[in-house]
Parts: structure tokens; sequence; C-alpha cells
């Protein structure tokens, strides 16, 4: 990444953003382009690290049928107005104007060049370019509001600035710099926040079979059930891991997962292994295998419906010895078998935290801001972006392209104030 640590030549701006994620780099940029003086104030010793992240060179941006419905939280249409003016065709021609390509690939949307780095750098530049400043190892520690703005104390001393954004991102994967302190910042300028929790995580169960299947993918239907009660379903990949299951049918599921919820009774979470099959269909091809493979060993014979690893743990499971031929399996036996193909029970323990989230649910509560300029309904010239917020989605990249989309909201918002355009700066963006 380009971009040095350099020291504030001047200590008073029009605009502060505090962090420089993708969120606050956009709201910068369209800031910046329309005149505004403008600070990014970042702790890491480089902009942008989440963003350059992206699923480690293989994430995507946005996805092809990206809106409001992904986002959860307290307020459903709340994302609605941000995507919908910085939908999937704007952020197309967004980074195609930083001459960064997006492709689609299964109705994901990433960086022809695949990789994370490419983008972030040209959010990072274009920001630079068009004026405004990011100061990197700059930790905020304390945001007051003034009357005539706010004040920003920082390691590397104080900012003033008539216009503040604050993009912060929230607490998961400290790893790559995460903090709680936006929230500190919010709730001491008396916003609403609902308690932070890790989402797009892995679970760990009380079952221990699953772990001695490292390395092995399914594609799955997956259910989080308490007491008999569905709380969330989704569908897609499981990964097996030596210490959870992992995968985005997983990460789409792990909001619900928290202390709270396994104190308040047991959470289960069921796999069907066939999700694209009816559970008759399902029936019938496990008789026939069965029945056309009677001296087989089972895991063998069940070798031809799901990986023979997998295919051991369900036998153990349905009390069925690895060892034993087919025709040696009782009737009820076989019954075991038929539903755990299509619905295997697990009980959850526990998400893998925060260290492990690739995003939080909680944050500032999304009644204190407006959801077209994300400036706070309280304190004049306040905006709250990004993951700040409290939305959250079932995978990254709605997480990422809302993170975008609300900048640019808070950016243009910002630029639509400004007094007048000063000499050599450029229109918006979009
Ligand atoms: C492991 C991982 C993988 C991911 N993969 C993908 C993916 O494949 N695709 C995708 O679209 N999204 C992905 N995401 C999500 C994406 O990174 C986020 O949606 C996005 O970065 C959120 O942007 P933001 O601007 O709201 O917050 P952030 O990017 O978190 O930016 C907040 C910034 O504030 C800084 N900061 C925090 N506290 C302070 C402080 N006190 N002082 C100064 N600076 C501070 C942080 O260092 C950070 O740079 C991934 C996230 C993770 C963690």
């Amino acid at each position: 990444m380009p971009v040095k640590a350099d020291r504030p030549d001047s200590r008073s701006f029009d605009l502060v953003v505090a962090g420089a994620g993708p969120s606050g780099l956009m709201a910068a940029l369209q800031a910046a382009q329309a005149g505004l003086s403008v600070a990014v104030l970042e702790h890491n010793s480089l902009p942008a690290r989440k963003f350059a992240m992206l699923r480690r060179g293989q994430g995507s941006l946005s996805r092809s049928d990206i809106s409001h419905e992904h986002l959860r939280g307290r307020h459903e249409r709340f994302a609605s107005d941000a995507l919908e003016a910085f939908d999937l065709a704007a952020l197309r021609r967004f980074f195609r104007s930083l001459e960064v390509e997006l492709i689609e690939d299964e109705g994901r949307w990433l960086p022809a060049s695949k990789s994370g780095v490419d983008a972030a750098v040209a959010l990072v530049v274009a920001a630079e370019h068009a004026g405004a400043k990011i100061h990197c190892d700059t930790n905020i520690l304390r945001v007051n509001a003034k009357p005539d703005g706010f004040d920003v104390q920082t390691t590397r001393g104080d900012y003033h600035a008539r216009h503040l954004v604050l993009a912060l991102g929230g607490p998961h994967f400290p790893q790559l710099g995460a903090t709680e302190s936006g929230f500190r910042f919010a709730r001491h300028l008396g916003l609403a926040v609902e308690p932070p929790r890790p989402a797009l995580v892995g679970l760990r169960t009380r079952e221990i079979w699953p772990f001695r299947l490292p390395g092995l993918w399914m594609e799955c239907r997956a259910r989080l059930m308490q007491e008999g009660r569905l709380l969330r379903e989704a569908e897609g990949l499981v990964l097996f891991t030596a210490g959870a299951l992992v995968g985005p049918a997983i990460a789409a599921l792990s909001r619900d997962v928290d202390e709270e919820a396994c104190a308040r009774g047991e959470v289960s979470l069921r796999l069907n292994f066939y999700p694209e099959l009816g559970l008759e269909d399902v029936a019938q091809w496990l008789f026939r295998t069965l029945g056309q493979h009677t001296r087989m060993l089972a895991p063998d014979a069940l070798d031809r419906m799901l990986p023979r690893r997998l295919a051991v743990e369900l036998c153990r499971a349905a009390d069925i010895n690895p060892r034993w031929r087919v025709n040696r399996l009782s009737e009820s036996q076989r019954k075991r078998l038929e539903g755990l193909l299509t619905d295997t029970g697990l009980t959850v323990t526990e998400s893998l935290g925060w260290r492990a989230a690739e995003g939080s649910r909680g944050g500032v509560n999304v009644r204190e801001v407006n959801p077209r300029t994300f400036e706070s309904r309280s304190i004049a010239g306040l905006h709250v972006v990004g993951e700040m917020l409290d939305v959250d989605a079932p995978s990254a990249e709605v997480n990422m392209h809302f993170a975008l989309a609300s900048g640019w909201c808070a950016g243009t918002a910002l630029a639509a104030k400004a007094p007048r355009k000063r000499k050599g700066a450029k229109a918006p963006r979009r």
C-alpha cells in the first residue's frame, strides 16, 4: 500500500473522518472532491487493512442480488435508500472510474485481479488525489461535540473539524486493527448503541466427530433451532475443520449464536446433506444403494452417496459399526441412517468469537441517523457509516457494499454542503 504515515500539517479541517476503512475513505473522497478540507485518522500504519484482506484474495465486493433485504438489524428497510442511491451499477461504475474492473463470478462481484488490495489501494489513492490527508498511526482517544464542530483527541495531537464522520467499523478481527472504540465515542456523544456481538463466524459443537473430518466440505441446508423453533436457515457450503464448522452457510447462521442465546436453551444445528433432493428421493436412493451392495462394508456402500469419511461418522452416529457389512444392518439402523442424511443434529456450544468473525451485529442504533445522509438526527454535522451501524448481513460482501454505499451517501451529503467548489476540485464520482 502506498500511503505512509505523515505528520498533520494543519489540525483544523472542514471534515475529520475517523477510520480509514472503505466507508470512511469513500466519505472522505466525495467530500474532498467537492473541495472540503478532509483529514482521515487511522490507528493502523496502513489504511483499509480489512478491505485489502477480501477473504485472502478471493473475496467479493458485492453480489448480483444485493438488496436491503439481506441486511438485518432493528429496522428492516433502513439500508434501502443507500443501496438504491449507490447500487451495483453505481459500484461498478465507481471502481471502473478508479481503473478497477469488477467481474461476476456465480452471482458475486469481485475485482478482475481477484485481489482486494487493488481495489483498496485505488480507493486510498483516489482519496489522497482528491486532497484528503490520510494520517496513519493516529489512534483516536476521545471525541467531543462543540458548538462549532468536533474536537478529536489522538495520540498525535488534537484535531478540530466542523463535520465528523465516524467510520470506525466493528470490533471483529482485532488482528487487523478493529476496536470497539467507535461505539465508545458514539455513546459518549449520546447515541444509542446496541451491544455488539460476533457474526459471520464458525461454530463449535458438543459432538466431536465433525472435527475428525478436517478439509471436508459439503453443500448443505443448515438450520439453527432452539426448543423446536427455527431461528435461521441457510444453504451453502459447510466446511469441516479440526475445531469448528465454518463456511458460508454456517457464517450466515452464526449471528444468532452467543452466550445469551445458548443460556436460554440448547441451540441445535441441523444439516441436510442433500438440499436439492426431496426426503423421499434420498430414502429411495439409500434403499437402492444398500440393496445393490449388501456384501460391502456400510461406509464403502455409502461412498456412492457421500464422502467416505463422512459416511464412517454417520454410521457411528447411527450406532452402526463401520466394519459391518450392509447385510448386517437392522431396519432401525437403516432408518437412523436415512434420517441422518437429511437431518444430522449437532448441539452448538459457542461461536469462534471476535478473532475469527468477519462481521458484527449490533452497533449504533439506526434510528439515530438519517438513512439518506447518515447524519445524526440529534447532532448536526455528525455522520455514522459502515459497520459501526446496527446492520449486518449473512455474507461479508453485503456488509462491504453497504459500507461503501453509506460512505458515499455521507460524503455526497457533505459535498452538497460545501460552500463553493475550490479550484481544481473534481465533481463527486459515482
Ligand atoms: C477476515 C475478514 C474477511 C473479509 N472478507 C471480505 C470479503 O471477502 N468481501 C467483502 O466484501 N468483505 C469482506 N470483509 C468485510 C469488510 O472488510 C468490511 O465489511 C468492511 O471493511 C467494513 O468497512 P468499514 O469502513 O465499516 O470498517 P473497517 O474496514 O473496519 O474500517 C474501520 C477502520 O477504523 C480503524 N480504527 C478503529 N479504531 C480506531 C481508533 N481508535 N483510532 C483510529 N482508527 C481506528 C480501523 O483500523 C479500520 O481501519 C471481511 C472482513 C474480515 C474481518
